[in-house]
Order: structure tokens, then C-alpha cells, then sequence
């Protein structure tokens, strides 16, 4: 009948697993390609009740329909864009609309239900696969929810789920999705020969700049992208031309392009060779679009160029070349357009991702992160001093790969809690706001102390206030001077002096006398200096201090206060305690 892979076999095994343990809704994260239909066979076929299948559009569910009946399985379907309205067999495959306005009856006696391309279940709201999963519920309290997903995010959403199989919290607010059970990353498939090996190519000549639309982190309009696109008009020929010479020198099949637009289309279509370049838009009669489609794959012409994006129902294994030239806002809709060029086809050897979009997509790490705060963030890995959990954050490295600094706040481990299946997080915060009437460490973004309510000032009204005050000097420091002295009792201390661009000063002071004083430099201090504040390094004497300069880092502003003839530095602001229109604007 058929057989599975390991991978999938381990799929399995983890999904019985856990729905074993609890009955959480859990994802599976395949990469395309993985062939996920012979998991949900496998799973089909151990399902003690009736198993649903449910995807968004209906010719996802006709696909995943048809591969599990060739594996000799009985299957129905139920969807009225497919004609078909099954309610009898053991497993059922559905299009989430029909499904959802079937009768009460349609939903008895099913155990498990499976959500194809999860990534779409929205988190809350009286969505249809929510309404579809309460009927089941209803009918059957200890229904399990298995979703599966090539890209388990999702745009304005972040990840899906709440816990990973690595022990990692990826979302601090819950969501439909509690677990992750199983994750195979894409190179898991490259490696093992089930995909072709991609070659990623960045800017190969040129690139659009698109960032005006990346910046708002939402989706963007059609006539935002024609305008930006008229902006760079002379670019496309340049990226065409391109396109060709690469596929030339490299002897390449099949050749798929990517257009943002329509005109955009009907523009690159005009600069490939005539005869050998074709164009399928949204609007192309089906009948047409299929016998351009066969053409294709018989490697009748090498270019296809195309706007909505090719990929339910179409597999042209031989595509050697993918070209990038629209804005590409999901990670999922990249790995879309990427998978199209990873199958598998005698003689071939590589594909070659050309992206022109600028916009450094990761194919083996399409993770969802907080923006790259520069160009010299690289994702790093820090590990938790509190749980040893390893953290992925954006960070800067020197020439030997050794992290300078990073911006985590807080670890994001988590451990598992068996006999409830919940996660409890680690939280271990690097980066902090102390407040000052309990002690608590609060996120640096809080506006109230978690513990006691306080409110807290966020770094920029802390320099507002602290400006508007004639006792108090506010500094944006240029320079850090570390001086060891002795006072007049031959006590020696450490005078750290803050310069702004005027040479203007103001210095704080500490004693390493004993304990107390150790102590209060390694919280005063060192916790908030350190640009790697999980070495939780300590120190006892200021020779120590000053040969660990590098390690500091510097606040963005000192506030001081006078006191009598004297400036008593008060507050360091840090840049995480800045919104970024305050720190650009002072800069
Ligand atoms: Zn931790
Ligand atoms: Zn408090």
C-alpha cells in the first residue's frame, strides 16, 4: 500500500503521543515536499473514530483527496465547489466553508480532525474552521486538533503556537495552537536527497528596494506596489537580462519568474525571447492556463512568468530557476514560491534562487523575529544562565564569530509541566526596568510594575521631565572615562566619567571596600554595563573593573540632580528604554 519515511513514521508516533497526554491542539511543521498526505493516511488509519481533513480552498482538498486514494485507502469528500457532499466513509476531506454549514448530524462520531495549511486558522473571532471545530467539539469533547503547516506563522501574528518540541515559549499570548510536536527543518530533506539542493543567489545584479512596504508590517495594497515599481522602472530590464544570462550560462530548463503585478508581468514578458517565454495572470482562462502549463513541463518554452502565485495543482519538477520579483510579505508565500523549484527530476542537480526583492529572506531560517535592528545583526545564540536554555536573538559578532552584544530581553525556554502538558517559562529576564518601590524586574516596555502596580516611567519621559527641571542635567554621553583614585583617607575608589560632545562631565562613584560595596557595583553596575548581561561576571577590585572595559556598553543619556554644589548621576538611560522615534531624533 504504501510505506513511510522515518520522519513521517516519527510524526506519527509523537502526534499519538501526545494526543495521548492531552487533548491540546498541536501542529506538525513539514517542509512542501515532505509529503505530509502519507502522515495524515498513517494517522487516518490509527484513528479509533472518524477523521476529517479540512483545507481552505477546494483544490487543496481534491489534491490531498486524490493522494490519499492512491494509496488504495477509502476516503469522501465534502465540498460543494467540488460537487461532492460525502457523509459515510471513515475519512472525510473538506473544504472549511462547505464543512462549516453542513447539518448537526455531518459532525458525529469523529476523534480527530486535521487542518491542512494551519497557518490560516485565525486566532480568535468567530472564524469558520473555529465554528467547525466547536460542532466537532460539541459532539465529541475529546476531539483532537492536529494542524499541519509548512510555515507555522503568520503576518500581524507571529508564531502559530505557543510551545515548541525544543522547549522553547515562542508566543507569551495564547493562541489556538498550544504545541509544536514535530518540526523537519528543510535541510533535513535536502540533505537526505527527498528535495534539490537551492542555491540562493541575493541581489545578482540589482534589486528593487521594497522596504517602504516591509516597514509597516502589514499587507500592502496592489497600487502601493505599482507605485514603487514605476519609481524603479529602469530596473527590470537590467533583473531580465540577468534572468537570461544566468540561465544560459548555467544551461538551465525551466525557468519560473515571480511578477508583483500584472502590468509588471506583461512588462518582463516583453523582454524575454518571444517564443520561449509564456504568461499565466489570475484571469487566464483555465483551459488556456492548463495548456500553457503542459507546454511548460514538456519544456516547450523555458521562461514562465506569472503573477498569482503557481502552486496548488501545479508541479513542473524540472524548474531549475526561480526568479524573485515581487515583494514577498509572508515567509509562508516565500517558501511557496521556493518549493516550486526543490522537487526532484532526473539529471537535475541544483535550483537557483534568484531574489531581487532586497529583502534577505532566509530559506533555511524563515523565523519570525522582531526586525533586524541594523545591518550588522546576526542571529546569535545565547544561552540562559538561569535554565541553559539556547536563545536565538539579534546580535552583533566580532571577526571570530564571538558575541559582543545582543538584544534579548528575556529566555524564552520553557519547561514542560507532563502530567498537565503546560509549559512553564523560564523567565530570566538579560534586560530589565528595576522598579524602584519593590524590586521587581519588569520588561523594559512595562508602563506598570507586574508585582505592585507602580507606575513606571519609560525612558523617555524620564528625559522629558528630567529637562524641564533646573536641578537636574540631562547628558547624552560620547565617551566613558574609568579612573581609579584614592580619597583622603587613602581609601581607593573608581570615578566613572560620562562625556558628551561638548566635554562636558558628570562622574559617578564606588568604593570596593567590602562585600556590600562588591555588591552593590555588580547590581548598580555591572548588570545594566555588561553588553552580555548572562556572563553574570562579578568582580572585587577596580583593576578588575578596568581591564573589563570592552565589556561595557554606554547609556544613551545620564540624568543627574544637583546637590549642593555637586551633580549626583540619578539615572542611566539604556537604548531598549527608548522608543526608536526618541533615539533617532536625538541623534
Ligand atoms: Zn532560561
Ligand atoms: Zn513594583
Amino acid at each position: 500500500m504504501y510505506k513511510l519515511r522515518p520522519y513521517q513514521q516519527e510524526a506519527v508516533d509523537l502526534t499519538i503521543n501526545h494526543f495521548k497526554r492531552t487533548k491540546d491542539p498541536a501542529v506538525i511543521t513539514l517542509p512542501t515536499g515532505a509529503g505530509k498526505s502519507l502522515v495524515i493516511a498513517e494517522l487516518a488509519k490509527m484513528a479509533q473514530g472518524r477523521v476529517l481533513v479540512l483545507a481552505h480552498v477546494k483544490e487543496l482538498v481534491e489534491q490531498n483527496y486524490e493522494k490519499y486514494i492512491s494509496y488504495g485507502l477509502q476516503a469522501g469528500i465534502y465540498s460543494a465547489g467540488l460537487g461532492r457532499k460525502d457523509e459515510d466513509t471513515k475519512a472525510i476531506f473538506g473544504s472549511v466553508q462547505s464543512v462549516a454549514n453542513a447539518s448537526d448530524d455531518f459532525f458525529e462520531g469523529y476523534t480527530l480532525c486535521v487542518i491542512d495549511e494551519c497557518h490560516r486558522v485565525a486566532n480568535e473571532g468567530e472564524t469558520q474552521y473555529q465554528k467547525v471545530i466547536e460542532k466537532l467539539g460539541s459532539k465529541n469533547p475529546e476531539l483532537c486538533v492536529l494542524g499541519l503547516t509548512a510555515t507555522p506563522y503568520r503576518l500581524g501574528l507571529g508564531w502559530i503556537y505557543e510551545y515548541s518540541h525544543s522547549g522553547e515559549l515562542r508566543s507569551n499570548k495564547p493562541r489556538f495552537f498550544k504545541h509544536c510536536i514535530y518540526e523537519l527543518p528543510l535541510t533535513y530533506m535536502i540533505e537526505n536527497k527527498y528535495l534539490t539542493t537551492p542555491i540562493k543567489v541575493d541581489t545578482p545584479v540589482t534589486s528593487y528596494d521594497f522596504s517602504e512596504l516591509t516597514e509597516k508590517g502589514r499587507m500592502y495594497t496592489l497600487a502601493e506596489v505599482e507605485e514603487l515599481l514605476k519609481e524603479q522602472k529602469r530596473l527590470t530590464p537590467l533583473i531580465i537580462k540577468n534572468i537570461i544570462n544566468i540561465t544560459e550560462l548555467y544551461k538551465r530548463q525551466g525557468v519560473m519568474i515571480f511578477s508583483s503585478t500584472i502590468r509588471h508581468a506583461r512588462e518582463i514578458l516583453s523582454y524575454l525571447p518571444q517564443d520561449d517565454a509564456r504568461l499565466v495572470i489570475g484571469d487566464t482562462d483555465s483551459k488556456d492556463r492548463d495548456r500553457i502549463i503542459n507546454d511548460f513541463k514538456e519544456k516547450k518554452f523555458k521562461y514562465l512568468v506569472n503573477v498569482s502565485v503557481l502552486t496548488t495543482g501545479f508541479d513542473a519538477p524540472h524548474v531549475d530557476v526561480v526568479a524573485i520579483l515581487r515583494p514577498t510579505e509572508s515567509v509562508s508565500l516565500y517558501q511557496q514560491i521556493i518549493g516550486r523549484g526543490l522537487r526532484l527530476d532526473p539529471g537535475k542537480k541544483d535550483c537557483i534562487i534568484l531574489d531581487y526583492t532586497g529583502m534577505g529572506h532566509n530559506i533555511y531560517a524563515p523565523t519570525i523575529r522582531e526586525r533586524r535592528p541594523n545591518k550588522e545583526s546576526v542571529e546569535v545564540e545565547v544561552p540562559c544562565p538561569q535554565c541553559g536554555h539556547k536563545n536565538i536573538f539579534w546580535g552583533t559578532v566580532n571577526i571570530d564569530g564571538e558575541i559582543l552584544e545582543h538584544s534579548g530581553r528575556k529566555c524564552n525556554g520553557a519547561g514542560l509541566d507532563l502530567d498537565t502538558m503546560r509549559p512553564t517559562p523560564c523567565g530570566y529576564r538579560f534586560r530589565f526596568k528595576l522598579c524602584h518601590s519593590c524590586g521587581e524586574q519588569n520588561d523594559v516596555s512595562a508602563s506598570e510594575c507586574e508585582s505592585c502596580n507602580t507606575n513606571l516611567l519609560d525612558g523617555d519621559s524620564k528625559i522629558k521631565q528630567a529637562k524641564l527641571s533646573k536641578k537636574m542635567h540631562v547628558l547624552r554621553p560620547e565617551h566613558i572615562e574609568f579612573i581609579e583614585r584614592e580619597d583622603k583617607n587613602f581609601r581607593p575608589f573608581l570615578e566613572i566619567k560620562y562625556y558628551d560632545c561638548n566635554a562636558e562631565h558628570v562622574s559617578e562613584y564606588h568604593f570596593f571596600n567590602n562585600e556590600s560595596d562588591f555588591k552593590r557595583f555588580n547590581i548598580n553596575f555591572l548588570r545594566f554595563h555588561l553588553k552580555r548581561p548572562e556572563l553574570e561576571l562579578e568582580v572585587t577590585q577596580i583593576s578588575e573593573v578596568l581591564r573589563m572595559q570592552p565589556l561595557f556598553r554606554s547609556p544613551s543619556f545620564v540624568i543627574a540632580r544637583k546637590q549642593d554644589k555637586f551633580w549626583k548621576v540619578t539615572e542611566k538611560i539604556f537604548s531598549e528604554e527608548l522608543s526608536s522615534r526618541y533615539l533617532s531624533a536625538q541623534h
